[in-house]
C-alpha cells in the first residue's frame, strides 16, 4: 500500500553524479557554463537543455566564474548576468522554466539561481564593509581583513496544506497566474521552530487554527533563497477570515472540485496531490 512518506517527490532523492562546490579546473578542460542573474537566464541555443554553453577551460577568460560543482566529472561555471544584462526580454524567466524542467534541471537551476543571487547581494563583509574574496575549497566568501566567512544563504519557509475530513484549504496571493490556488506559506522568523511558524503563518493569513503537522519534504525556491519545508496540517477550528492584500481569496474545497493547482514540479502540487493519493481520490 503507498504511504505519503515514501520518497517519490524527486528532491527527496539524490542530484545523481552532482557534486557540489568548488574544485580544481585544468586548462582545456570540458566544462558547462549557465548565464543567469537572480531571476533571468541566458537561453542557450543547440544545447542539451536549453541553457548550458559548453566549452574548453581557459583561465584567461574563466577564472573570475563561480563553480558550482562537477555533473558527471564535468565542472559546472556559473557566470553572473551583467547589471542590466538579464532583463533582456529574451532571456527567459528562471520561476517559469524552473516549472517546467525535469528534476535534474530543476536542481542545476536552484542552486545556479541561489548562487547568483548571493554572489550579488553579499560581495562586501558585513563587519568591515570590505570586498570579499571566493575561497576555492567550499562555496564561501572570506573577508581579507577581519576574516569573516560568508556562505550562501538559505532561509527556510513553512509551506503547508490545510486539511479536514472532507476538504482541502486552498488560497490565492495576487501574485499567482489567474485562478491558481494553493497551500498556504511564509518564512520562519528568527527565534521561531517550523511547527511554530506553521500555527502563526495560517492564523495570520486565513485565521484558522491547524495542528497534528505532518512532515512531506522539502524543495529549493530560489527567489531569492527559500528553503521550503512542506507539511499536512490538520483544521482544528476557526472560520476563514483573510487580510485581501497577501491573500486575495481562501475557500474549503471538496476533494472533487478542486481549482486549477500549481505546477506539478512544485512542492504545493506534492503536497495536494500526494494527500488526494493517500485519501483514495484521483487527481
Ligand atoms: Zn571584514
Amino acid at each position: 500500500m503507498w504511504h505519503p512518506l515514501q520518497a517519490e517527490f524527486p528532491q527527496q532523492q539524490p542530484l545523481a553524479g552532482f557534486l557540489r562546490g568548488p574544485s580544481e579546473i585544468h586548462t582545456g578542460e570540458a566544462v558547462g557554463i549557465v548565464t543567469c542573474g537572480s531571476s533571468r537566464i541566458r537561453p542557450v541555443k543547440d544545447s542539451a537543455n536549453g541553457w548550458l554553453e559548453t566549452t574548453f577551460y581557459d583561465p584567461n577568460k574563466h577564472a573570475k566564474l563561480v563553480v558550482m560543482g562537477r555533473k558527471d566529472g564535468m565542472p559546472l561555471l556559473l557566470r553572473l548576468a551583467k547589471p542590466g544584462q538579464a532583463k533582456a526580454e529574451d532571456w527567459p524567466n528562471l520561476r517559469s522554466w524552473l516549472l517546467e524542467s525535469d528534476p535534474e534541471s530543476f536542481d542545476l537551476l536552484a542552486t545556479a539561481a541561489s548562487l547568483a543571487n548571493w554572489q550579488e547581494q553579499h560581495r562586501y563583509c558585513g563587519r568591515c564593509g570590505c570586498k570579499t574574496q571566493p575561497r576555492n575549497d567550499e562555496y564561501a566568501h572570506q573577508c581579507p581583513r577581519c576574516h569573516l566567512r560568508q556562505y550562501p544563504r538559505v532561509s527556510p519557509c513553512i509551506i503547508t496544506l490545510v486539511w479536514r475530513e472532507d476538504a482541502l484549504l486552498l488560497a490565492r496571493s495576487p501574485r499567482f497566474a489567474p485562478g491558481v490556488y494553493s497551500t498556504l506559506a511564509g518564512f520562519i522568523e528568527a527565534g521561531e521552530s517550523a511547527e511554530q511558524a506553521l500555527h502563526r503563518e495560517v492564523e495570520e493569513e486565513v485565521s484558522v487554527k491547524i495542528g497534528n503537522f505532518k512532515y512531506l519534504g522539502s524543495q529549493s525556491w530560489p527567489f531569492p533563497n527559500s528553503l521550503m519545508l512542506g507539511y499536512w496540517a490538520e483544521y482544528q477550528g476557526g472560520d476563514i477570515a483573510f487580510d485581501g492584500i497577501e491573500i486575495e481569496d481562501a475557500q474549503w474545497y471538496p476533494f472533487d472540485q478542486l481549482p486549477e493547482l500549481p505546477a506539478k514540479a512544485s512542492i504545493s502540487r506534492y503536497l495536494i496531490d500526494s494527500f488526494l493519493r493517500w485519501k483514495g481520490v484521483n487527481s
